[in-house]
């Protein structure tokens, strides 16, 4: 059983302040609004209801916090970052985003790697590599080609070589795992948990108490 399926709903940060005062490992998720984040999310934790989609445009511009861990123990978090890049978003909400999102990806001491979802179609847009320049080229990042199921294999396939080229301009390097996604058919499903329970557990190793 894969350790994301125990995601239980943790807390909800609408300010810095409230973030937690812990040490574990937290994973963020990220990307544009409609890029099928809520959807990826609540495929790799098995659950129909994890996450959801805000339609309204900025209206939850908090973190969701999803503990990870089998029985009452908790291994890590999972955070669910506020969607970005809605065309009809009010001018405010950028500024916001940044604030809170932003700084997080900066500036958090446990955040250990992010999740970033693309939407095969769109590839990387300037926002999402504004977020790349945010999280820093150190920090690791797994990319999921979301709604693969849209395209043929040779669009995919061109899809992923488009987002690898881009990602190495962007991060300096070209050592990101980018996988091909879809909720539909579950296809990356068991590649992505592979390589964020990998993070989780390394984490675990170097903190042992
Ligand atoms: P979010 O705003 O990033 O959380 O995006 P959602 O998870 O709400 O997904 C946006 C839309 O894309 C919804 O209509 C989903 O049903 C659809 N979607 C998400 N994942 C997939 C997928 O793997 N395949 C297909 N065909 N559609 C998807």
């Amino acid at each position: 059983m894969s350790l994301l399926t125990t995601a239980r709903f943790h807390t909800t940060v609408a300010q810095w302040r409230q973030l937690p005062r812990s040490t574990l490992p937290e994973i963020a998720f990220v990307g544009r609004s409609n890029a099928g984040k809520s959807t990826a999310i609540n495929v790799l934790c098995q659950r129909r209801r994890l996450a959801f989609a805000s339609n309204t445009p900025g209206r939850t511009q908090a973190l969701n916090y999803f503990a990870v861990g089998r029985e009452e123990a908790i291994d890590g978090f999972l955070v669910d970052m506020p969607g970005y890049g809605y065309a009809a978003a009010p001018g405010g909400v950028r500024a916001t985003w940044d604030a809170l999102a932003g700084r997080y990806l900066h500036e958090r001491g446990p955040l250990r790697a992010a999740v970033l979802m693309l939407d095969i179609r769109r590839r990387l847009t300037e926002r999402d590599g504004a977020l790349l320049d945010w999280l820093g080229a150190q920090r690791p990042l797994l990319v999921l080609l979301t709604k693969s199921d849209k395209l043929g294999t040779a669009e995919q396939a061109a899809a992923r070589r488009a987002v690898l080229t881009q990602l190495a301009q962007r991060r300096g390097h070209a050592r990101d795992p980018v996988i091909l996604f879809s909720a539909t058919t579950r296809r990356g499903v068991d590649d992505a948990r592979a390589v964020i329970e990998g993070w989780i557990r390394d984490a675990e190793k170097k903190n042992p108490d």
